[in-house]
């Protein structure tokens, strides 16, 4: 028995790192260089976005199921309204939640990157920042939203939303029915991080 080459390669050498990988090295070191960040603040950052959850957002999405003065704010001012819950946004760019109601339904995209509220989702998913994603989104919206399992009436008007690095989006859900009466840790169970992004729905009880 033979071992071939591509069995037994040892470490790799930079040179296996993909593109994209070894770019990101190169603008890290030279934003170091440039004293524009400090060594290891970007690996801060970057600890800091995956310690985060969908938790916080789901949270506020239940608050503001119960709570119509809430809701209100948190529409009108978005990040003053999540203070309010001791939640601060970890980056400059603005956030906007917007409401799903009986006849509108919001989808949220980042056509040119992958912009995303990880102050309250955590890390976007990866279908979120693929091309294919962000370029059906905006063509074909009802036929993205199907493949998630979200088949809409007609009569609902679809609304595809295009998040930038500074103003990023949080969709708000219908509240699902049959939870009157939840407490809001129940309810906040049921707020699934795609129902925030906009291709489906909150999880029936
Ligand atoms: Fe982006």
């Amino acid at each position: 028995m033979s071992h071939g080459h591509d069995e037994h390669r040892g470490v790799q050498p930079d040179e296996e790192l993909t593109p994209r990988a070894r770019r990101a090295l190169a603008m890290h070191e030279l934003l170091v260089e440039k004293g524009v960040v400090e060594d290891g603040e970007v690996e801060e950052r970057a600890r800091r976005v995956q310690s985060r959850s969908i938790t916080d957002g789901a949270r506020v999405v239940a608050r503001a199921w119960t709570d119509s003065g809430f809701k209100g704010r948190l529409l009108a001012d978005a990040r003053s309204a999540v203070g309010e819950l001791g939640l601060s946004l970890t980056h400059d760019a603005e956030l906007a939640v917007v409401e799903n109601t009986e006849s509108v339904h919001h989808l949220v995209v980042c056509t040119l990157c992958s912009c995303y509220p990880t102050a309250l989702l955590g890390p976007p998913p990866d279908w979120y920042k693929s091309a294919p994603y962000r370029r059906r989104a905006v063509v074909e919206p009802r036929v993205v939203m199907r493949e998630f399992g979200l088949d809409l009436d007609e009569s609902v008007r679809v609304r595809v939303i295009d998040s930038t690095a500074d103003l990023r989006y949080l969709v708000l859900p219908r509240r699902p029915g049959g939870t009157e009466g939840l407490p809001q840790e129940e309810l906040a169970a049921l707020v699934t991080r795609d129902s925030m992004i906009g291709v489906s729905e909150a999880q029936s009880p």
